[in-house]
């Protein structure tokens, strides 16, 4: 089991007071917290060992690429990428994707189809708009059900040998929903389409094995992830890689350059163009060791009982619904109050030290099938407490008296 109170003492902003009650952060959604280990990472960095990777043959130049090279032997490890240069160091989730989509544009055309889901973020949806009307593809949409669930016979519908790509979230950030992937996978391959999986919201919960589900890309960001910000990972298979263009040129991704032709580096290097997040790439290594030590096992048990607390108590709110219903859920939990507007609610219980997320959550399309103009958001991380949540009912309650 967990030591809950332990674990808190590793975040030295949970300790805070904000406007001026004890900080009680559920809105993980939107980014989690640092533990001092990570902040301890970034400073020492900084303070030893900066310099440019890849390049010089000085002393700390060899020291910062060893680190940047050791922590995507990391992120492989945990990933179970089956090779290291299939790990691309990112500045986030939206960059991964659209480095991939960039590439599909020179590989897709009129007629071909790309399939997304209703219950993507919005940086899982633009860039795919954006390559349909660039090579005349036709977006294709899965639906969702009353429970906030893609219906899946749909989607086997949607599927024929036009569709060259399918892409989902592994979860939902806007219900918490998880989606069925590896149904989703070995369908899209039958039809020979490729698929990106949207990890962003999986990765703080779970531990994903890109072998096992046979992805073909699989983008995260770090700083959901106790990482730091301008972080993250594409995961690639390695043909895939090899057959996409690069996204950006620059230094760093060449082998020569002339004025006639210039020839592209290896992977990984042929799509991490200039000067990277070199601090950031290394710490997020730190970030997925930390998280490691306190084990996803732990995590996913300890949440699923924020999850199961948090639901029964907040039902308990005369005419509060929950979006977002559907049996396989990560600890997130979106919600309304008959005839308040999520924004109030979210506005008086920040005075209460209380941080969730309110609005539409990146994800429009789910709110304009539910027919609602945005939700509240409360999601919980490892290091969130049953008292917590008890407070946070309690808050809610004060502020549907105060706006009814
Ligand atoms: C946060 C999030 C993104 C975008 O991540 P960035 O770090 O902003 O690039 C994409 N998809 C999902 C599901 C997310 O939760």
């Amino acid at each position: 089991m967990l030591d809950i109170q332990k674990i808190r003492s590793d975040f030295p902003i949970l300790s805070q007071k904000v406007n001026g009650k004890p900080l009680i952060y559920f809105d993980n959604g939107a980014t989690s917290q640092k533990p001092q280990i990570v902040i301890d990472a970034e400073v020492k960095y900084y303070q030893e060992i900066n310099a440019n990777i890849h390049r010089g043959v000085h002393t700390l130049s060899q020291l910062a690429t060893d680190a940047y090279e050791i922590s995507r032997g990391k992120v492989q490890e945990h990933i179970n990428a089956k090779f290291a240069h299939e790990v691309l160091f990112t500045s986030g989730t939206t960059h991964g994707i659209n480095l991939v989509t960039n590439g599909f544009a020179s590989i897709l055309k009129t007629g071909d189809e790309v399939i997304v889901s209703s219950l993507e973020h919005h940086s899982n949806i633009v860039p795919w708009q954006m390559l349909c009307e660039k090579t005349g593809a036709t977006l294709k949409v899965i639906p969702i059900n009353e429970n906030g669930e893609l219906i899946i016979e749909a989607f086997d519908a949607l599927l024929s040998e036009r569709t060259k790509v399918v892409t989902v979230n592994h979860i939902s950030n806007a219900l918490g929903i998880i989606n069925p992937i590896k149904y989703i996978i070995d369908k899209a391959h039958a039809v020979g389409a490729a698929v990106l999986i949207d990890g962003a919201q999986a990765v703080p919960h779970l531990k994903p094995d890109v072998q096992d589900l046979d992805c073909d890309f699989y983008a995260f960001s770090g700083h959901k992830m106790c990482g730091p910000t301008g972080t993250g990972i594409l995961y690639g298979k390695e043909a895939w890689l090899n057959k996409l263009p690069p996204y950006q040129g620059g230094g760093e991704m060449i082998k020569e350059v002339t004025f006639e032709k210039t020839t592209y580096a290896d992977l990984p290097h042929k799509f991490e163009a200039g000067t990277p997040n070199i601090a950031g790439g290394i710490v997020l290594g730190t970030a997925i060791d930390y998280l490691n030590n306190v084990g996803f096992d732990n995590i996913q048990q300890y949440e699923n009982e924020l999850l199961a607390h948090a639901t029964k108590r907040l039902l308990e709110i005369e005419g509060l619904k929950i979006y977002g219903t559907g049996k396989n859920k990560a600890s997130v939990i979106s919600f309304n109050i008959d005839g308040i507007h999520p924004y109030d609610i979210g506005s008086i219980i920040d005075k209460l030290g209380i941080a969730v997320r309110t609005g539409h959550h990146c994800a429009q399309p789910i709110m304009n099938f539910f027919c609602i103009p945005g939700t509240i958001r409360a999601s919980f991380s490892f290091y969130n407490t049953i008292e917590e949540i008890d407070q946070m009912v309690e808050a809610v309650k004060k502020a549907q008296t105060m706006l009814s």
